[in-house]
């Protein structure tokens, strides 16, 4: 069984695929995830693990664990890319995610200026005035967006809400002008005795509508890449991969394939 990744608010820095140099920070609790989706991928598990026994950690605890480690890092002349929210969960969900973003701000501008500030968000508070607000602020807005298919959505995302709807979402990603990325995991296979597929033609016309309302700066796609709590699903070639890069960049996306 896949269990959750991180048993630390602060983590890293890791070398990630996208990102670079990353220093991650981790919202949900130590030793449990906290999601409103519930993805057949995700690496942190499904979410009836359980949301562990830490809670969430406090605006101050994350400001003093994050302060601590880029004083070190700094103190080390350790190289920093990039401060990227993500963990076991999903980091808006925390009630004071806003205040956080405004921490993390003051502490990068005071120890490592030029670092990036990314979140990685499965798009499910975009609802939230001061979520979006606070995502406004950092320097990659990076939301999910799996599939523009409501049945496939659901089948990949399973979202707790009954209510969310690729539509809906959609409009809310779209009112940051393109000040985001968008990220879109493609894979084949099978959960609950349900073919999912979010690489037919169907799915890439269905995506690039969306896109297209959106507007993103960058469209982010990639496929699995560790272990998943649904084992019947398979990775999606690098060679594949492209060739949606291909379709995407036709229609005049950025496309980074990672
Ligand atoms: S949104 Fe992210 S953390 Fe939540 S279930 Fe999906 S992959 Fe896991």
């Amino acid at each position: 069984m896949v269990t959750i990744l991180f048993h630390s608010t602060i983590f890293g820095p890791i070398h990630s695929r996208r990102l670079g140099s990353s220093l991650g920070v981790n919202l949900s609790p130590n030793d449990g995830k906290v999601c409103s989706f519930d993805c057949v991928y995700c690496e942190a598990g499904y979410n009836s693990q359980g949301a562990g026994t830490t809670g969430l950690p406090t605006r101050e605890k994350v400001s003093q664990d994050l302060e601590e480690k880029l004083s070190a890092m700094k103190s080390l002349g350790e190289p920093l890319d990039v401060i990227t929210f993500s963990g076991n969960g999903e980091p808006t969900i925390h009630p004071q995610f806003a205040e956080i973003i405004d921490d993390t701000i003051a502490l990068r501008d005071k120890y490592f200026p030029q670092v990036k500030i990314s979140v990685l968000s499965n798009s499910t508070r975009l609802g939230d005035e001061s979520v979006v607000a606070a995502l406004r602020k950092v320097d990659n807005n990076i939301l999910k967006l799996d599939s523009a298919i409501n049945e496939t959505m659901r089948l990949i995302d399973q979202p707790a809400s009954p209510t969310f709807t690729c539509e809906k979402v959609v409009e809310q990603i779209a009112q940051f002008g393109g000040q985001c990325v968008v990220q879109t995991m493609f894979l084949r296979g099978e959960h609950d005795g349900q073919r999912i597929d979010n690489t037919t033609a169907q799915e890439v016309e269905a995506l690039i509508k969306a896109y297209k309302q959106i507007n993103p700066r960058q469209v982010m796609i990639y496929s699995i890449d560790r272990k998943t709590p649904e084992q019947q699903l398979e990775k999606v070639s690098r060679e594949e991969l492209e060739v949606i890069a291909s379709q995407l960049r036709a229609e005049g996306f950025d496309v980074m394939v990672s």
